[in-house]
Protein backbone atom coordinates (compact mmCIF):
# COMPACT_ATOMS: atom_id res chain seq x y z
CA UNK A 1 0.00 0.00 0.00
CA UNK A 2 3.05 2.23 0.81
CA UNK A 3 4.39 2.42 -2.45
CA UNK A 4 1.30 2.90 -4.44
CA UNK A 5 -0.07 5.51 -2.25
CA UNK A 6 2.93 7.66 -2.69
CA UNK A 7 3.13 7.20 -6.28
CA UNK A 8 0.57 9.27 -6.62
CA UNK A 9 2.33 12.21 -5.17
CA UNK A 10 2.63 15.42 -7.73
CA UNK A 11 2.68 19.20 -7.57
CA UNK A 12 0.31 21.20 -9.51
CA UNK A 13 1.38 24.92 -10.34
CA UNK A 14 -1.01 27.30 -10.46
CA UNK A 15 -1.58 29.45 -13.70
CA UNK A 16 -2.96 32.59 -11.99
CA UNK A 17 -2.67 36.15 -13.89
CA UNK A 18 -2.64 37.40 -10.23
CA UNK A 19 0.32 35.08 -9.37
CA UNK A 20 2.13 36.06 -12.38
CA UNK A 21 1.71 40.02 -11.86
CA UNK A 22 3.42 39.62 -8.39
CA UNK A 23 6.25 37.29 -10.29
CA UNK A 24 5.39 34.23 -8.06
CA UNK A 25 5.27 30.78 -8.65
CA UNK A 26 2.63 28.42 -6.77
CA UNK A 27 2.62 25.01 -6.37
CA UNK A 28 0.65 22.97 -4.26
CA UNK A 29 2.26 19.44 -3.21
CA UNK A 30 -0.90 16.89 -3.35
CA UNK A 31 -0.59 15.00 -0.67
CA UNK A 32 -4.73 14.81 -1.10
CA UNK A 33 -4.25 12.39 -3.92
CA UNK A 34 -3.15 9.44 -1.57
CA UNK A 35 -6.49 7.91 -0.99
CA UNK A 36 -9.60 9.23 -0.57
CA UNK A 37 -9.52 9.25 3.18
CA UNK A 38 -5.89 8.02 3.94
CA UNK A 39 -5.47 11.63 2.72
CA UNK A 40 -2.33 14.11 2.94
CA UNK A 41 0.23 14.14 6.26
CA UNK A 42 -2.36 11.53 8.22
CA UNK A 43 -0.44 8.30 6.08
CA UNK A 44 2.77 9.65 6.86
CA UNK A 45 1.81 10.15 10.61
CA UNK A 46 0.63 6.55 10.11
CA UNK A 47 2.85 4.23 8.51
CA UNK A 48 5.82 3.87 10.87
CA UNK A 49 3.31 3.34 13.05
CA UNK A 50 1.62 0.66 11.45
CA UNK A 51 5.01 -0.39 10.55
CA UNK A 52 5.70 -0.91 14.29
CA UNK A 53 2.76 -2.33 15.04
CA UNK A 54 3.17 -5.24 12.53
CA UNK A 55 7.14 -5.85 13.77
CA UNK A 56 5.59 -6.02 17.23
CA UNK A 57 2.98 -8.67 16.03
CA UNK A 58 -0.22 -6.35 17.44
CA UNK A 59 -3.29 -7.61 16.42
CA UNK A 60 -4.25 -4.12 15.69
CA UNK A 61 -4.79 -0.16 16.30
CA UNK A 62 -6.52 1.62 18.67
CA UNK A 63 -6.55 5.42 18.34
CA UNK A 64 -8.27 8.74 19.64
CA UNK A 65 -10.03 11.31 17.06
CA UNK A 66 -13.59 14.16 17.25
CA UNK A 67 -16.53 12.66 15.39
CA UNK A 68 -15.50 14.18 11.70
CA UNK A 69 -11.53 13.55 12.58
CA UNK A 70 -9.68 13.01 9.53
CA UNK A 71 -7.16 10.77 11.88
CA UNK A 72 -9.83 8.24 13.06
CA UNK A 73 -10.85 7.50 9.44
CA UNK A 74 -7.18 7.04 8.33
CA UNK A 75 -6.44 4.87 10.92
CA UNK A 76 -9.20 2.59 10.25
CA UNK A 77 -8.99 2.19 6.78
CA UNK A 78 -5.18 2.02 6.90
CA UNK A 79 -5.25 -0.98 9.37
CA UNK A 80 -7.35 -2.79 7.59
CA UNK A 81 -5.30 -2.40 4.26
CA UNK A 82 -2.43 -4.27 6.34
CA UNK A 83 -4.90 -6.48 7.88
CA UNK A 84 -5.28 -5.04 11.22
CA UNK A 85 -7.91 -4.89 13.08
CA UNK A 86 -8.85 -1.31 14.73
CA UNK A 87 -10.40 0.90 17.37
CA UNK A 88 -11.52 3.65 17.70
CA UNK A 89 -12.06 5.85 20.95
CA UNK A 90 -14.31 8.94 20.37
CA UNK A 91 -14.51 12.23 21.39
CA UNK A 92 -18.46 13.00 22.58
CA UNK A 93 -21.45 10.68 22.91
CA UNK A 94 -23.73 9.80 19.71
CA UNK A 95 -26.34 7.83 19.02
CA UNK A 96 -25.64 4.99 16.40
CA UNK A 97 -28.87 5.76 14.00
CA UNK A 98 -27.30 9.12 13.97
CA UNK A 99 -23.75 9.27 13.06
CA UNK A 100 -21.76 11.77 11.41
CA UNK A 101 -20.52 10.68 8.16
CA UNK A 102 -16.94 9.98 9.07
CA UNK A 103 -17.70 7.86 12.12
CA UNK A 104 -20.21 5.74 9.99
CA UNK A 105 -17.50 5.34 7.74
CA UNK A 106 -15.06 3.97 10.08
CA UNK A 107 -17.24 1.74 11.10
CA UNK A 108 -17.63 0.70 7.52
CA UNK A 109 -14.24 0.65 7.44
CA UNK A 110 -14.34 -2.18 10.26
CA UNK A 111 -13.34 0.06 12.94
CA UNK A 112 -14.87 -0.58 16.60
CA UNK A 113 -16.10 2.72 18.49
CA UNK A 114 -16.56 3.63 21.56
CA UNK A 115 -17.88 7.30 22.81
CA UNK A 116 -16.68 8.72 25.28
CA UNK A 117 -17.36 11.41 27.29
CA UNK A 118 -15.75 14.82 27.08
CA UNK A 119 -14.79 14.77 30.31
CA UNK A 120 -13.31 11.04 29.54
CA UNK A 121 -11.64 11.92 26.50
CA UNK A 122 -9.74 14.70 28.35
CA UNK A 123 -7.88 11.85 29.52
CA UNK A 124 -6.31 10.57 26.78
CA UNK A 125 -2.73 11.22 27.63
CA UNK A 126 -3.38 9.98 31.28
CA UNK A 127 -1.27 6.64 32.18
CA UNK A 128 -3.97 4.73 34.24
CA UNK A 129 -6.94 5.79 31.43
CA UNK A 130 -4.11 4.40 28.93
CA UNK A 131 -3.32 0.97 30.68
CA UNK A 132 -7.31 0.88 31.50
CA UNK A 133 -7.42 1.07 27.77
CA UNK A 134 -4.47 -1.49 26.88
CA UNK A 135 -5.98 -4.43 29.01
CA UNK A 136 -9.14 -4.24 27.21
CA UNK A 137 -6.99 -4.15 24.05
CA UNK A 138 -4.04 -6.39 24.80
CA UNK A 139 -3.03 -7.26 22.07
CA UNK A 140 -3.19 -3.28 20.16
CA UNK A 141 -0.98 -0.77 19.46
CA UNK A 142 -1.95 2.71 20.96
CA UNK A 143 -1.68 5.51 18.70
CA UNK A 144 -2.15 9.12 19.86
CA UNK A 145 -4.78 11.42 18.71
CA UNK A 146 -3.32 12.55 14.76
CA UNK A 147 -0.94 10.31 15.24
CA UNK A 148 1.10 12.72 17.35
CA UNK A 149 3.96 10.75 18.33
CA UNK A 150 7.84 10.01 17.47
CA UNK A 151 6.81 7.74 14.99
CA UNK A 152 4.41 10.31 13.63
CA UNK A 153 7.01 13.12 12.91
CA UNK A 154 9.36 10.62 11.54
CA UNK A 155 7.19 9.40 9.21
CA UNK A 156 5.87 13.27 8.55
CA UNK A 157 9.86 13.74 7.95
CA UNK A 158 9.46 12.13 4.69
CA UNK A 159 6.83 14.70 3.44
CA UNK A 160 10.54 16.51 2.58
CA UNK A 161 11.34 14.56 0.08
CA UNK A 162 8.84 15.10 -2.59
CA UNK A 163 9.22 18.81 -1.95
CA UNK A 164 10.90 20.39 -5.24
CA UNK A 165 14.61 21.76 -4.89
CA UNK A 166 13.76 25.04 -6.61
CA UNK A 167 11.10 25.95 -3.79
CA UNK A 168 12.52 28.63 -1.46
CA UNK A 169 9.18 28.32 0.50
CA UNK A 170 6.96 26.19 1.57
CA UNK A 171 3.52 26.37 2.95
CA UNK A 172 1.63 24.29 5.43
CA UNK A 173 -1.42 24.18 7.68
CA UNK A 174 -0.67 23.20 11.22
CA UNK A 175 -2.75 21.70 13.66
CA UNK A 176 -0.88 19.92 16.41
CA UNK A 177 2.29 21.20 14.64
CA UNK A 178 4.18 17.50 14.59
CA UNK A 179 4.14 17.90 10.67
CA UNK A 180 5.66 20.75 10.46
CA UNK A 181 8.32 19.82 12.99
CA UNK A 182 8.85 16.88 10.88
CA UNK A 183 9.39 18.59 7.66
CA UNK A 184 11.79 21.32 9.60
CA UNK A 185 14.05 18.75 10.21
CA UNK A 186 14.55 16.99 7.05
CA UNK A 187 14.34 20.41 5.12
CA UNK A 188 17.03 21.57 3.64
CA UNK A 189 18.13 25.08 5.52
CA UNK A 190 17.89 27.57 2.65
CA UNK A 191 13.99 26.86 2.44
CA UNK A 192 11.99 29.10 4.56
CA UNK A 193 8.90 27.35 6.04
CA UNK A 194 5.47 28.99 6.77
CA UNK A 195 3.27 27.37 9.06
CA UNK A 196 -0.96 28.47 8.63
CA UNK A 197 -2.55 27.79 12.09
CA UNK A 198 -6.45 27.59 11.59
CA UNK A 199 -6.86 27.95 15.75
CA UNK A 200 -7.58 31.36 17.40
CA UNK A 201 -4.53 31.89 19.37
CA UNK A 202 -2.78 29.55 17.68
CA UNK A 203 0.35 31.74 18.19
CA UNK A 204 0.76 29.55 21.30
CA UNK A 205 2.51 26.64 19.05
CA UNK A 206 5.42 28.70 17.97
CA UNK A 207 7.24 28.38 21.52
CA UNK A 208 6.22 24.73 21.33
CA UNK A 209 7.64 24.10 18.12
CA UNK A 210 10.89 25.81 18.88
CA UNK A 211 11.20 23.64 21.84
CA UNK A 212 10.65 20.44 20.07
CA UNK A 213 13.36 21.77 17.37
CA UNK A 214 15.89 22.71 19.87
CA UNK A 215 15.41 19.04 21.53
CA UNK A 216 16.06 17.47 18.33
CA UNK A 217 17.94 19.20 16.21
CA UNK A 218 21.20 17.70 14.71
CA UNK A 219 22.07 20.90 12.65
CA UNK A 220 21.28 24.40 11.91
CA UNK A 221 17.93 24.46 11.18
CA UNK A 222 16.48 26.77 8.20
CA UNK A 223 14.11 30.14 9.73
CA UNK A 224 10.04 29.55 10.12
CA UNK A 225 7.49 31.34 11.06
CA UNK A 226 3.41 30.15 12.10
CA UNK A 227 1.09 32.77 11.74
CA UNK A 228 -2.62 32.56 13.43
CA UNK A 229 -4.22 35.29 11.38
CA UNK A 230 -6.16 33.33 9.43
CA UNK A 231 -8.69 30.91 11.67
CA UNK A 232 -11.92 32.22 10.25
CA UNK A 233 -13.28 32.20 14.16
CA UNK A 234 -11.48 29.24 15.06
CA UNK A 235 -10.99 25.57 14.66
CA UNK A 236 -12.88 23.71 12.40
CA UNK A 237 -15.00 27.29 11.98
CA UNK A 238 -16.26 28.67 8.44
CA UNK A 239 -17.48 32.11 7.49
CA UNK A 240 -19.21 33.10 3.89
CA UNK A 241 -16.12 34.41 2.95
CA UNK A 242 -13.80 31.42 3.54
CA UNK A 243 -16.64 28.93 1.71
CA UNK A 244 -16.70 31.77 -1.17
CA UNK A 245 -12.81 31.34 -1.32
CA UNK A 246 -13.14 27.75 -1.56
CA UNK A 247 -15.51 27.75 -4.30
CA UNK A 248 -13.99 30.21 -6.11
CA UNK A 249 -10.95 28.03 -6.09
CA UNK A 250 -12.58 24.72 -6.80
CA UNK A 251 -13.66 26.64 -10.03
CA UNK A 252 -10.50 28.71 -10.85
CA UNK A 253 -8.24 25.35 -10.51
CA UNK A 254 -10.21 22.41 -10.45
CA UNK A 255 -8.84 21.87 -7.10
CA UNK A 256 -10.58 20.97 -3.96
CA UNK A 257 -9.95 22.26 -0.13
CA UNK A 258 -11.06 21.25 2.99
CA UNK A 259 -12.27 24.15 5.28
CA UNK A 260 -10.50 23.24 8.43
CA UNK A 261 -6.87 23.05 7.35
CA UNK A 262 -5.79 23.78 3.16
CA UNK A 263 -8.29 26.27 2.78
CA UNK A 264 -7.33 28.31 5.18
CA UNK A 265 -3.68 27.92 4.24
CA UNK A 266 -4.36 29.06 0.60
CA UNK A 267 -6.57 31.99 1.64
CA UNK A 268 -3.80 33.52 4.24
CA UNK A 269 -1.26 32.68 1.31
CA UNK A 270 -3.16 34.69 -1.42
CA UNK A 271 -3.57 37.88 1.21
CA UNK A 272 0.14 37.62 2.25
CA UNK A 273 1.03 37.59 -1.82
CA UNK A 274 -1.50 40.83 -2.35
CA UNK A 275 -0.16 42.28 0.59
CA UNK A 276 3.50 42.14 -0.57
CA UNK A 277 4.30 40.15 2.47
CA UNK A 278 6.10 37.47 0.49
CA UNK A 279 8.98 38.19 -1.09
CA UNK A 280 8.84 39.17 -5.23
CA UNK A 281 10.56 35.89 -7.37
CA UNK A 282 9.67 33.29 -4.77
CA UNK A 283 8.44 29.77 -5.57
CA UNK A 284 6.46 28.66 -3.71
CA UNK A 285 5.43 24.97 -2.38
CA UNK A 286 2.33 24.78 -0.48
CA UNK A 287 1.58 20.94 0.83
CA UNK A 288 -2.16 20.05 0.34
CA UNK A 289 -2.71 17.88 3.01
CA UNK A 290 -5.58 16.48 2.40
CA UNK A 291 -8.52 16.27 4.66
CA UNK A 292 -11.23 16.46 1.68
CA UNK A 293 -13.70 14.03 3.76
CA UNK A 294 -14.11 16.84 6.84
CA UNK A 295 -16.17 19.02 3.91
CA UNK A 296 -18.78 16.15 4.17
CA UNK A 297 -20.15 18.17 7.19
CA UNK A 298 -21.04 21.33 4.73
CA UNK A 299 -21.13 19.85 1.85
CA UNK A 300 -24.72 21.74 0.90
CA UNK A 301 -22.21 24.76 0.82
CA UNK A 302 -20.03 23.67 -1.58
CA UNK A 303 -19.97 24.01 -5.62
CA UNK A 304 -17.49 21.07 -5.55
CA UNK A 305 -20.05 18.58 -3.96
CA UNK A 306 -23.09 20.35 -5.90
CA UNK A 307 -21.63 20.66 -9.58
C1 LIG B 1 -4.33 16.78 10.82
C2 LIG B 1 -4.21 17.69 9.66
C3 LIG B 1 -3.28 18.75 9.66
C4 LIG B 1 -2.43 19.09 10.86
O1 LIG B 1 -1.36 18.22 11.09
P1 LIG B 1 -0.47 18.36 12.43
O2 LIG B 1 0.62 17.36 12.26
O3 LIG B 1 -1.38 17.99 13.58
O4 LIG B 1 -0.01 19.75 12.56
C5 LIG B 1 -3.18 19.54 8.52
N1 LIG B 1 -3.97 19.30 7.45
C6 LIG B 1 -4.89 18.30 7.42
C7 LIG B 1 -5.74 18.14 6.21
C8 LIG B 1 -5.03 17.46 8.52
O5 LIG B 1 -5.95 16.48 8.49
Amino acid sequence: MAIDLEAKISVSYLEDDFLSRKNIQLGLLRLDQLHPVVSGNKWFKLKRNIQFALEQGKEGLLTFGGSHSNHLIATAAAAKAYHLQSTGLVRGLHAEAHLPETLRNCLEEGMALHYLSREEYSRKQDPDFLSYWQQLYPDFYIVPEGGNNVLGAEGAAEISSYIPEAANLVALPVGTGTTFTGIRQSLPAAKTMLGFCGMKGGEYLQPIIQEHLQEHAQEHLGPWHITAEYHFGGFARHTPQLIQFINSFYQKQGIGLDFVYTAKMMFGLYELIAQNRIENGSHIIALHTGGLQGNNSIKHLLSMHNS
